[in-house]
């Protein structure tokens, strides 16, 4: 990739709300117009305006209720394209030279999962070229093409990724995620009013609670914010203060919990009573393998002698392609599901290098009588389903119980 001077380079994403109205694409534009009068190279990458990308979706289903996956990427794409087009008029109008890329344009280049793809490598001569020129560049985020030229998109949320990845291809050391929050929280702060702002988080920290619900940030940015040693800022669009910065571990003092998410877009399918449970939940993970289905949890405890219980966790929106092929491996099998399950997850470095805090933990929710469903600790990250109904409760009282609602930063517990 073309080098430009380190430091003057600023890659910036904009999420939806942040460019939801023909007013907020306007104060975008004086924004990005304000960085490029430091006598910066400014890259942009643009998320769809507002909810247009559900609304195309909702779309595609009045159409087609199982839309072909090539088809949806070709048509949740032009959310993108219309915001990129949109700013870059705003900025012009500011007397500013701008230039919109779609992510092909971009050469952002993706494998052929089409609604999930994942960028395989990022040939950015355009956006260089351009960025020589004096122009600003504006990137069409969670799109990319695949080798067979195919359009495709990097999954909800993926605009993100698309941001860190043009970051790093630049070797530029940061950059900027706007969004609608200040930053990451300690808990999601709707349900957990003591929550607190992260000021720093680590890259591992930061993918655990962005895999186990949290929405702030793509998770799939984060890996590659971590492979490729970006710092990550993520800061809210309307204010100037400080978000949350992500990055390595060892710029981090305090090894403690950083904090709890949760996921309650879970599905928890069971098979009861199954002879030979460990060879039938290994037939029954490769079938889903097989299909591209991800099991996030996944447990075997007896029932009866010789007989077993087999349940996983799974996204909700695979519920049906699971169950069908589950039958097709096990077509007399007695399955169960149960939709009301949710996860919390506890993350932080401290939990692997502290034990007593597993313990904390335990005995913070066996204070509210409450009966984990499963219990799975991997590194730093300790998760815990248990019946969505009672999520909230179990979460707010772990905030406290393990001190995130203090001041300061992480907390040893
Ligand atoms: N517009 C896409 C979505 O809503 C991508 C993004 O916002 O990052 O998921
Ligand atoms: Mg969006």
């Amino acid at each position: 990739m073309a080098k430009l001077k380190s430091g003057a380079l600023v890659v910036q994403k904009f999420g939806g709300t942040s460019l939801a109205s023909p007013d907020r694409i306007k104060m975008v534009a004086a924004h990005v117009v304000g960085e490029k009068k430091q006598d910066k190279h400014v890259i942009v990458v643009v998320s769809a305006m507002g909810d247009t990308t559900d609304k195309l979706f909702e779309l595609a289903t009045t159409v087609s209720p199982t839309p072909p996956k090539r088809e949806l990427d070709m048509l949740l794409t032009a959310g993108e394209r219309i915001s990129m087009a949109l700013l870059s008029m705003a900025i012009s109008d500011l007397g500013y030279e701008a230039i919109s890329f779609t992510g092909s344009q971009s050469g952002i280049v993706t494998d052929t999962s089409h609604t999930r793809a994942k960028i395989l490598d990022v040939r950015a001569h355009r956006v260089g070229e351009e960025l020589k020129k004096g122009r600003i560049v504006i990137v069409a985020g969670f799109q990319g093409v695949s080798p067979a030229k195919e359009v495709t998109t990097l999954g909800r949320g993926g605009s993100d990724t698309t941001c860190v990845a043009l970051a790093a291809a630049f070797d530029a050391e940061e950059c900027d995620i706007f969004t609608d929050v200040d930053g990451i929280y300690t808990a999601d702060p709707r349900l957990v009013p003591g929550a607190k702002k992260i000021d720093i988080i680590s890259y591992d920290e930061m993918l655990e609670l962005s895999f186990c619900g949290a929405e702030v940030l793509h998770w799939r940015s984060v890996e590659v914010a971590r492979r490729f040693g970006v710092r990550v800022h993520v800061r809210s669009s309307f204010r100037k203060e400080m978000g949350t910065i992500v990055t390595a571990r060892e710029e981090i003092e305090t090894a403690g919990i950083r904090g709890i998410t949760h996921d309650s877009n879970l599905v928890r399918i069971s098979v009861r009573d199954v002879g030979d449970a460990a060879g039938v939940a290994e037939r029954m993970l490769e079938a889903l393998e097989g299909a591209d289905i991800g099991v996030r949890f996944f447990q075997i405890s007896a029932s009866s002698i010789g007989k077993g219980i087999i349940s996983m966790m799974l996204q909700r929106d695979q519920k049906e392609p699971a169950l069908g092929r589950i039958s097709e491996v096990l077509p007399d099998a007695d399955l169960d599901t149960d939709e009301g399950i949710a996860t919390i997850s506890v993350v932080g470095h401290g939990l692997c290098s502290k034990p007593g805090i597993a313990k904390k933990i335990l005995a913070s929710l066996a204070s509210l009588d409450l009966q984990p469903e499963m219990i799975s600790t991997s590194g730093i990250t300790m998760t815990i389903a248990v019946k969505e109904t009672e999520a909230v409760r179990a979460i707010q009282k772990l905030h406290t119980d393990l001190g995130l609602d203090k001041p300061e930063g992480a907390k040893s517990a």
